[in-house]
């Protein structure tokens, strides 16, 4: 039993339109689910990810209309750093973001930028064999996009405190902060770095926990698994596309431990994901509530085909 590096990383947007403009118009990525926060459902969960939305690519926000910026500090991800294939792929993005406005900074031949709400984001040229997971947007040529998830980095002011626990989970190295989880298929790295001062605070551009991928749908014995390592997780949660428990690690850091299916492909064909809102059966019922109180979304891609 080994997690399967990086399930989904889940952030807050304030406002949904323009998060579709960046990470479909601009990344490339595909909107592979339009639903609601199942805690929340008067606001969007929207998940991007490569063209069938598997794990390992699956960025989600959830939207709160107006949120005030985030800040991300001690206990939170300040970083996604996704693959390319090549030094020509991160040429094509520092030029792609530059043509749209967006400043980037290469540093060891990694390509950083944030997204309008300040985001960090890095892109890094794969060093391993992993599928990649890309997007096929129609202004993207294939071997330029991005390839999914290669990890996160996360601020700590005392990472020795959270090793016990990863070590428990499966993670291997932890000199200097640098893990790595690697199962049968994938593998993602995690990182902490030295936190700063300032206070942390949830809010647009920030982001709020991040999965881990169990592969098969073990999630009592992971459950098991983390409690006999101290942590303290949820119950196992039904989100209907993936089952999850949630716990804190030790620095602070929100994980889930996210079941590889069912998957996007539970309520939606493949080649129509993400174009109608999804809404879990005990929603479903809700539907003509929930659906006009939302904003209607851009679709950058319908827009790029004509072009
Ligand atoms: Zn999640």
């Amino acid at each position: 039993m080994s997690l399967e590096g990086i399930h989904h990383i889940s952030a807050i947007t304030g406002n949904a339109p323009a998060n579709v403009e960046f990470y479909v118009g601009v990344l490339g990525l595909r909107l592979v689910k339009k639903t609601v926060n199942q805690d929340d459902p008067t606001v969007y969960h929207l998940f991007y990810g490569d063209e069938r939305g598997r794990p390992g690519s699956e960025l989600t926000f959830f939207e709160y209309p107006g949120a005030g910026s985030g800040r991300a500090g001690a206990g939170m991800v300040h970083r996604i750093v996704w693959r390319v294939a090549s030094a020509e792929a991160i040429g094509f993005w520092k030029n792609r973001l530059t043509e749209r406005g967006i400043a980037t900074e290469t540093v060891g031949g990694r390509l950083r930028f944030l997204d309008p709400e300040g985001l960090a984001h890095e892109l890094a040229i794969s060093a391993v064999d992993d599928e990649p997971l890309a997007g096929g947007a129609p202004d993207v040529p294939r071997e330029m996009a991005l390839q999914g998830f290669d990890g996160v980095r996360a601020y700590s002011r005392d990472p020795a405190r959270s090793e016990a626990l990863l070590n428990a989970l499966g993670f291997s190295g932890g000199e200097d902060g640098a893990w790595e989880v690697r199962g049968d298929e994938r593998g993602s790295l995690f990182t902490y770095d030295p936190a700063p001062e300032e206070r942390p605070r949830q809010g647009a551009g920030s982001v709020h926990h991040i999965a881990f991928n169990t592969g098969s749908e073990d999630q009592d014995e992971w459950r098991r698994r983390l409690i006999e390592a101290g942590a303290w997780p949820t119950p196992v949660i039904d989100r209907f596309y993936f089952r999850s428990v949630y716990f804190r690690e030790p620095s602070g850091v929100l994980f889930e431990l996210a079941s590889g299916g069912p998957g996007f492909t539970a309520d939606e064909e493949a080649e129509h994901l993400g174009e109608r809102l999804s809404l879990p059966p005990d929603f479903e019922p809700l539907r003509e509530t929930i659906e006009p109180a939302l904003r209607s979304l851009p679709d950058p891609r319908s827009r790029a085909d004509r072009a």
